[in-house]
């Protein structure tokens, strides 16, 4: 066994039932995916398209595998992203969602939408301010060609385990009120708070592929 798969089992060893693991591949290689897809995880995220698409052509052999798109959703790939992501997690405005929805019909694909949430001030984050959610939730929640599945959020930097506790668990009650099943939220270094907090996606990169590679200079 390789020391992907290791950390792999150990994790998911760890997972409490009902919370399933988005394993976070990008910067990693194609190589990196198959050792997991041989483990039988199905599900990875990619935050950017021109990295994505590359990779998944690398991997067209594997039929079964779900790609999720996690990243800054920005408007002119909205395209790209709805043919090659079965699941999109960042929509985080009102003109994105009618975006996804207008190409999703166009191309005849039904994503899986997560309206990603900013539950506490963040300059470094998007997402939808709670209150704006709600309002625009009967439009939301009517737009054709995708299925609204829940909600993203991801805790600010320097947040210590209180404050991250609280976040996770005023995602998952405003997803119930919403009547939304799927909460995607925490990472490496917070994902077993997440899990305890009703999370039923945990997007996992570092803890599971090792340290990304450092970006090309
Ligand atoms: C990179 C990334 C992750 C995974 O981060 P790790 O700390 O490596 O687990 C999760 N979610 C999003 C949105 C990311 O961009």
């Amino acid at each position: 066994m390789t020391e992907i798969q290791n950390r792999w089992q150990q994790l998911q060893q760890r997972l409490p039932p009902g919370v399933n693991l988005l394993a976070v591949s990008k910067m990693q290689p194609a190589s990196a995916v198959r050792e997991l897809a041989a483990c039988g995880q199905v599900d990875f995220g990619e935050s950017r398209v021109q990295e994505a698409l590359p990779k998944q052509e690398a991997l067209s052999d594997l039929k079964n595998l779900r790609w999720h798109f996690i990243g800054r959703l920005q408007a002119n790939k909205v395209r790209a992203v709805v043919k090659a992501f079965s699941w999109i997690h960042s929509v985080d405005s009102m003109t994105l969602a009618e975006r996804v929805s207008r190409i999703a019909l166009e191309e005849g694909c039904c994503p899986s939408v997560l309206f990603q949430v900013k539950l506490r001030s963040d300059p470094a984050k998007g997402g939808w301010d709670p209150q704006s959610l709600r309002e625009n939730w009967p439009a939301l929640s009517r737009l054709p060609g995708l299925h609204s599945s829940g909600l993203m959020t991801m805790a600010p930097l320097g947040f210590d385990v209180h404050e991250r506790q609280g976040l996770f668990r005023d995602c998952r009650n405003l997803a119930d009120e919403l009547n939304l099943t799927q909460c995607s939220m925490g990472m490496s270094g917070d994902w077993p708070e997440a899990a305890a907090c009703g999370a039923t996606w945990v997007r996992v990169g570092s803890a599971l592929f090792g340290a990304r590679p450092p970006l090309p200079s």
